[in-house]
């Protein structure tokens, strides 16, 4: 992709500017985004508008959020050509989504910054009622994570949280020769889709976190040890647990099952 005139500034380290350059990849992302009339389309990180302004020609609206203050100014200027831009300059875990989907809920997409990935997932999570999907470029490292299955090495808290909460499908994987500059690993391209709260089930949301937090915290205890601070072993029991398992053996339901019945409890 030609570089517009309108951005004169090198890439910043230290927001994680990699900038996509290759046009197959920006097509395939919006190919599997597919806004459709109507849709709130919001994205994260827009950088120079490599994704930004192909989602413009075929949306004709798009709010952005960029905490670079230096991109603020050409993305406006560039985005003219290409449909109605509305720019959010703040950092996005200021950003509270719910008053974006005052309308319906909005579709969240993003080639986010990879040092504040897990960050960035978290806050959506914390908003998850108002988003209807995300489609995101991470370390494709991150997003073996979040899809893992339970009994792996990389299953963990990242697995277990973003599974409680969504629907996560990997989509493809994507070369470092894709951005400018490239980044030192793989990345990858992951949808998630939020599940309605009935079929989450997790009664407190605070402790369910705590607790996967816990679990996960060293991982070769077994749960007796490592929940020492939440429950005892006859409460991991009682939820169908063994208490001498490791929290890398459980699946997501168990997790759900054991918060829920210290929830009830607590009350
Ligand atoms: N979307 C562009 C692309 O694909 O070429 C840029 C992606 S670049 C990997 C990440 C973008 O997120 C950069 O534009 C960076 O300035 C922005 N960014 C970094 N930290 C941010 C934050 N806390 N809030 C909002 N945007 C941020």
């Amino acid at each position: 992709m030609t570089r517009s005139p309108h951005f004169t500034e090198p890439a910043k380290k230290h927001l994680g500017q990699h900038f996509l350059h290759e046009r197959r990849i920006i097509d395939k992302i919006v190919q599997a985004v597919n806004p459709q009339p109507g849709d709130r389309l919001v994205e994260i990180g827009p950088g120079q508008g490599a994704i930004t302004f192909p989602l413009l020609d075929r949306h004709g609206e798009l709010t952005v959020i960029e905490f670079d203050r230096d991109l603020i100014f050409p993305l406006t200027e560039a985005a003219r050509a290409h449909g109605a831009l509305e720019v959010i300059h703040r950092d996005v875990l200021d950003v509270d989504f719910g008053a974006l989907a005052a309308d319906g809920p909005i579709r969240l997409v993003g080639n986010l910054p990879y040092n504040l990935s897990t960050p960035i997932l978290f806050h959506a999570l914390g908003h998850a009622a108002a988003i209807r999907d995300m489609h995101f470029m991470l370390q494709k490292e991150v997003v073996e994570r979040m899809a893992a299955a339970p009994g792996g090495k990389v299953y963990g808290r990242l697995s277990v949280m973003l599974q409680a909460y969504c629907r996560v499908t990997p989509l493809f994987d994507v070369p470092p020769g894709a951005f400018r500059p490239p980044p030192k690993v793989d990345s990858a391209v992951v949808r998630l889709v939020p599940r309605p709260a009935r079929e989450v089930g997790i009664d407190d949301a605070a402790l369910f976190a705590a607790l996967v937090r816990d679990a996960f915290g060293q991982r070769r205890k077994t749960l007796r040890n490592a929940l020492s601070k939440l429950c005892g072993a006859g409460a991991i029991e009682a939820a169908g647990v063994r208490p001498d398992a490791r929290a890398e053996q459980l699946e997501v339901a168990d997790f759900v099952r054991l918060a829920n019945r210290l929830a009830a409890h607590a009350s």
